[in-house]
């Protein structure tokens, strides 16, 4: 078996109950949620939470893989916990982390990370849907979403009416209708499709960004080099590669790649070959027989993240690669600061301070923070860089210790409100 089976999560609470229960035209919702990965669930569950009536939507069945390196650190457990799911989590059974060893030019380095935690997010999404749905949130899957411009907002309401309201289009097996919601919460990852008809929303990649490959496999003995609690991190001319069991005793693997050497007739299979091998560390054995997906170029910037009764969050709004778990920390970060937000919307209408006061709180509480990802992207993507850094590593494991501590805190605005 090459991939995850929803067999094997049998234990996981399914959505079924809620999924796709025939949402008619023009229904209307307090919250219209687009996508269904961690941002997107955790946004709708806060949501329903409050009572509000709430739809949450994503293109593709659940449940479902995605490339992703699959590690929580120590900020996304701590949200998690205090959004009430720790006990949840751990029903998963994630796999406890507590280094990452980078492997470079055949020499390695072992930077401690204590309390991490892996777990696919073929069980992590599908579990965060189902808390989401029995917070009451309604669940629409295989249905894609697209988000009216406001004067295309629905011509047959009133002119307060549609003030009150943004329209987004759906499509689910060749059926298509329109729904409303007093707020859209867009979510939907790296090029935020749904946004494509808004003007000014445009997601733009870093020329020569890297691109993202992800598999998951079986794990065998001849895999016995990746030792269960240790996150690999395989450095090589053409980018690197992450390696990491997870908890159905599977390995997942998450790359980012140079363009340029997808581009040269080399398949990813002989991409991620070339970097374990240039570091002579055997290939994964059941890799080759693996389902290899990829993403759009990686590393980009939302021009807007906001507009009346609209909010962009993670990483819809743009991507900085994530080195030891934020990604999924920060999109989980932004949901929880949003919240309040969104409440406000619905509960007292729109007024634009909101989207002033949106804006200041992503720049302060994530923005800044991945000052440290940029600078560490740059090392990884210079092989003298890196070598210099981590022979200082070797010289000064506290420096490290302290990087990955830093990443790891709450932002200082969750932590006056807990
Ligand atoms: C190679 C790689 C390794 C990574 N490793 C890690 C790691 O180890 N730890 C970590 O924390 N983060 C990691 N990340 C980052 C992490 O995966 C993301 O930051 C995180 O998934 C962002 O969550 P999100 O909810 O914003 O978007 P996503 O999780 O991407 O979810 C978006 C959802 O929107 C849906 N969607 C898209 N378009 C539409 C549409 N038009 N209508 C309806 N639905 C739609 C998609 O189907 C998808 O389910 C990694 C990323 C990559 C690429």
């Amino acid at each position: 078996m090459t991939e995850h089976s929803a067999s094997s999560h049998g234990s996981i609470p399914s959505g079924d109950s809620a999924r796709n229960t025939g949402i008619a035209t023009q229904d209307s919702f307090d919250a219209i949620v687009i996508g269904a990965g961690v941002a997107g669930t955790l946004s709708a569950l806060l949501c329903a939470r409050e009572g509000r009536r709430v739809l949450l939507v994503d293109r593709q069945k659940f449940p479902r893989s995605k490339v992703c390196g699959c590690c929580l650190n120590g900020r996304a457990q701590e949200v998690l916990k205090s959004a009430g799911l720790e006990s949840g989590l751990a029903r998963l059974k994630p796999v406890s982390t507590t280094a990452m060893r980078v492997h470079q030019s055949r020499k390695s380095l072992v930077v401690t990370m204590p309390g991490g935690l892996a777990v696919s997010r073929f069980a992590l999404d599908q579990w965060l849907i189902s808390e989401a749905v029995q917070a009451g949130a309604e669940f629409m899957e295989d249905t894609t979403a697209s988000v009216a411009p406001r004067n295309d907002a629905n011509p047959d309401q009133s002119r307060s009416n549609s003030n009150a309201f943004r329209t987004v289009d759906l499509e689910s097996n060749g059926r298509r209708w329109q729904v409303q919601g007093r707020i859209v919460l867009v979510c939907d990852g790296l090029s935020h499709p749904s946004l494509s008809r808004l003007e000014g929303f445009e997601s733009v990649p870093r020329p020569g960004a890297r691109i993202g490959l992800g598999a998951t496999f079986a794990r065998c003995s001849a895999d016995a080099w990746i030792p269960t609690d240790e996150i690999q991190m395989v450095v090589g001319p053409d980018g690197y590669v992450g390696v990491v069991e997870v908890e159905d005793g599977q390995l997942n693997l998450a790359a980012a790649i140079r363009p340029a050497a997808l581009q040269s007739r080399r398949t990813p299979l002989q991409v991620l070959t070339s970097l374990f091998e240039c570091n002579g560390l055997p290939v994964p054995l059941q890799l080759p027989q693996a389902v290899i997906r990829g993403t759009v170029p990686l590393t980009r910037k939302s021009r807007r993240i906001s507009e009346e009764r609209l909010f962009v969050l993670r990483d819809a709004t743009g991507y900085v690669e994530p080195f030891t778990g934020e990604g999924m920390a920060w999109a989980m970060t932004a949901s929880l600061l949003a919240a309040p937000l969104v409440e406000e919307c619905i509960r007292d209408g729109w007024d634009s301070t909101i989207e002033d006061r949106f804006q200041q709180t992503f720049e302060k509480a994530i923005i800044r923070e991945q000052g440290i990802c940029r600078l560490m992207s740059t090392v990884v993507g210079n092989p003298l860089l890196l070598k210099m850094t981590m022979s200082t590593f070797r010289l000064m494991p506290w420096a490290a210790r302290s990087l990955v501590a830093r990443v790891n805190r709450l932002p200082s605005s969750l932590k006056r409100s807990e």
